[in-house]
């Protein structure tokens, strides 16, 4: 038994109102994975928190909802300042609690600091629309109108990220917000909403509310909470995209996925190999955009296969702060065992294992994994069938181009897929074949830039609305049609026919 000295621990607060407010009874622990010791405790909070966090927002989004668009957009612009100028502060805190190196965090944060780019231009993104004279003297427009109080919940691997796609716009259209990051890595989302109220944001706009299911269900079930923005794992999507729309709530709920990447026969064997090690193993795989299976067309196998070996003999996985680590650790010890547990079973599921990452010795306590290759990966395979979330790259051979659209178009995820080619007929062709939300042409991890949104299809994504860019702000407003007409008090008469123009 590990006796933790509980009076040491970073006790990490919610925010409601503007103010730090202390972890209550329910406490869940948070861990420096690099190292595999517990470094603080989050708060999990109750019903009652939750319902006190959602009269607060609502209070607040009442005065917020009235403040210009002008006033706001000074106030994104404040924050992409405070955002850029102290990122490396928020990466340290990414790396203290997922991991990940503080490279990889820098590197989140300004993927993050993107959105908030977007939103300084919410006086466009918030432009109705104006009809003039739709019948004589008749004109209709149309405005946006925030929603009111909306909840946002966010995944372990995206700590600062996944706030910073959902966070910005909401506010921007003047709704206010619940934030609930992951309870694994939760002090960035305090970061977040002090670097929010430092920018200039009322009290109360933004709420970071910490915890777990029990959490979330009263966030579900709450009335004042008028939509769900979620990112998580498949099966929590689809059990909040069902809950949220029981409670009459708009939802989009992102989940998780399982990333082809087609190397064609014609394709430059160095940049797949190394956009299949980059992709497959930065961040110890735990990116919803991670290439997890490679797809050798024809016969580039073999040579592929070596190539992506060799390459991993190079990676550095160490602790996140160390200067010289690609690589960090996995989030916690039950994830780096549940990794393992697909490894031990490559064997006997009848792939071979080309590098083994058990291998790998590391002389500290931390949730650490080596990177391992598997070739001959086939469907009915859990290693292949299963999201692994972790440093295992799988290679599944195939003999045509068909074959391999018929893969990933028979797999029940849809998040991103990439093709590697020189040839752009076949490039186009895969572009308007694949059953998959986001494509990379020789580009292994396509997350769009901010002005596009992103969203996965099929298990990916529940919901019709991707996050952040022009669909966020329709997600986050409601649109209301306003016909008027300014007649002289003369013309008026009863009409009970149905109105027609
Ligand atoms: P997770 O589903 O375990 O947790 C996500 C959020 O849901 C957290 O805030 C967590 O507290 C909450 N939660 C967990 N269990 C719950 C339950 N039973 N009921 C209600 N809420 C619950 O996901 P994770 O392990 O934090 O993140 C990894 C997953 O997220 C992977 O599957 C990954 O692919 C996915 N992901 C997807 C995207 C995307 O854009 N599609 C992006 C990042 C991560």
């Amino acid at each position: 038994m590990t006796i933790v000295d509980t009076t040491t621990l970073t006790q990490i607060p919610h925010v409601i109102g503007g103010k730090h407010v202390e972890p209550g009874e329910r406490r869940g622990a948070v861990y420096n994975p690099s190292l595999g010791t517990q470094t603080g405790e989050v708060g999990l909070a109750s019903a009652e928190l939750v319902a006190e966090a959602a009269r607060t927002a609502a209070a607040a989004q009442r005065e917020w909802r009235s403040v210009g668009l002008v006033k706001r957009t000074q106030l994104m612009f404040r924050l992409r300042e405070i955002i850029t100028t102290r990122g490396e502060e928020l990466a340290r805190i990414i790396t203290a609690q997922h991991g990940k190196t503080v490279a990889d965090a820098l590197g989140e944060v300004t993927r993050g600091l993107e959105n908030v780019e977007f939103c300084t231009g919410l006086m466009h993104h918030l432009k109705g629309e104006y009809s003039e004279q739709i019948a004589t003297g008749l004109d209709v427009h149309q405005v946006r109108q925030p929603l009111g109080v909306v909840a946002c919940i966010t995944p372990f691997n995206f700590p600062a990220m996944l706030p910073l796609w959902m966070v910005p716009t909401a506010i921007a259209a003047g709704n206010a917000v619940i934030l609930k990051p992951s309870e694994r890595d939760p002090s960035a989302a305090v970061w977040l909403a002090d670097a929010f109220r430092e920018a200039g944001l009322p009290d109360g706009v933004l709420n970071v509310v910490h915890g777990d299911k029990q959490t979330v269900d009263a966030i579900l079930a709450e009335p004042i909470i008028k939509a769900v923005s979620f990112v998580g794992s498949t099966p929590i999507a689809k059990y909040i995209y069902t809950e949220a729309a029981a409670h009459g709530k708009r939802v989009q709920a992102l989940g998780g996925a399982k990333n082809h990447m087609v190397v064609m026969p014609d394709a430059d064997l160095d940049a797949a190999a190394d956009a299949a090690v980059s992709a497959g193993f930065g961040s110890a795989g735990e990116r919803c955009m991670a290439i997890s299976a490679v797809v050798a067309v024809g016969d580039v196998g073999d040579a592929l296969v070596a190539k992506i070996a060799e390459r991993m003999g190079g990676l550095r996985i160490g602790d996140g702060f160390d200067p010289d680590a690609e690589i960090g650790p996995l989030i916690t010890a039950a994830a780096r065992d549940r990794v393992r547990g697909f490894v031990d079973g490559v064997a006997a599921s009848g792939a071979t294992l080309v590098v083994d990452g058990r291998e790998q010795q590391f002389d500290s306590d931390g949730f650490f994994l080596g990177a391992s290759l598997v070739d001959g990966a086939k469907p009915g395979m859990p290693v292949y069938d299963e999201e692994v979330f972790g440093p295992v790259l799988s290679v599944t051979r195939v003999a045509s181009y068909d074959e391999a659209v018929q893969l990933i178009n028979d797999n029940p995820y849809g998040n991103g897929t990439a093709v590697f080619t020189r040839d752009g007929k076949t490039a186009r062709q895969f572009e308007y074949d694949i059953e998959v939300g986001m494509v990379g042409i020789n580009v292994p991890i396509p997350v769009p830039v901010g002005s596009f949104s992103f969203g996965g299809w099929k298990n990916s994504l529940f919901g019709d609305t991707h996050m952040y860019g022009s669909e966020a702000f329709n997600f986050y407003t409601r649109r209301k049609v306003v016909t008027s007409r300014w007649p002289e008090p003369s013309e008026s008469q009863i009409s009970l026919g149905f109105p027609t123009h």
